[in-house]
């Protein structure tokens, strides 16, 4: 099964796509966070790429379709995949239809979400530095100050690009660049519109209602 995830910064994709990827026994593959993993572990790409991904800007989309053919080859991605954050544009889109061939996508999720609600969720997140988990500082903080409900850890670690600025200018690129990319998937009569100012659970019963597996 292949999945798109289409939706702006801070709208939940990366919580319900971990979420569904364990529903659905498929790996969850973000390109930011594979992008984000080449910049630390300064691979050849990931030096070619930060400063883009460092601004909030997207890299260009050779780069990005060539990641994503060589990531979707691994065995793990052999009964299907759920992909947040690719395609991102068209021509992304259109790329990406040729690559999968004879595949096609199953489904497209949107996740819709204002601007004023993904601005408090991308500003107020930070995650624990040591076993990942996400926190945000409006919305769901950590029980104790300072400490990682799951794993106890002190140490907590926000996004590069998570500044007013640089958030404002992905939500931009979003409305410009990514809304086309939802029309062009309209044709398909494959998108299913999320409402994703609701409860995380709320949001994982229609995606797993959608994919029919409840
Ligand atoms: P995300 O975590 O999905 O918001 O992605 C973080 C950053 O990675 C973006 O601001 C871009 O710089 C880069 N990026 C991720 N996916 C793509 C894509 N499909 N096309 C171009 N750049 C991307």
């Amino acid at each position: 099964m292949i999945i798109i995830l289409v939706g702006p910064p801070g709208s939940g994709k990366g919580t319900q796509s971990k979420i569904i990827s364990q529903a659905l026994n498929v790996p969850y593959l973000s390109t930011g966070d594979i992008l984000r993993s080449e910049i630390k572990a300064k691979t050849s790409l990931g030096i070619l790429v930060a400063e883009f991904v460092n601004v909030g800007k997207l890299i260009p989309s050779y780069l990005m379709n060539d990641v994503v053919k060589h990531r979707i080859a691994n065995d793990d991605c052999a009964n299907g995949y759920i992909l947040d954050g690719y395609p991102r544009t068209v021509d992304q889109a259109k790329d990406f239809d040729q690559i999968i061939k004879p595949k096609t996508i199953d489904i497209i999720f949107e996740f819709n979400v204002s601007d004023d609600i993904l601005i408090k969720r991308v500003l107020g997140r930070f995650s624990c530095a040591k076993c990942g988990a996400i926190y945000n500082e409006y919305f769901h903080t950590t029980i104790e100050p300072n400490k990682c409900d799951i794993c106890g850890e002190n140490d907590f670690v926000s996004r590069m690009d998570d500044e007013l600025e640089t958030l404002k200018a992905r939500i931009n690129d979003y409305h410009s660049i990514t809304m086309p990319l939802l029309d062009f998937y309209k044709k398909s009569n494959k998108v299913e519109r999320l409402d994703c100012s609701k409860k995380i659970e709320e949001i994982t019963e229609s995606i797993l209602k959608s994919i029919k597996i409840t």
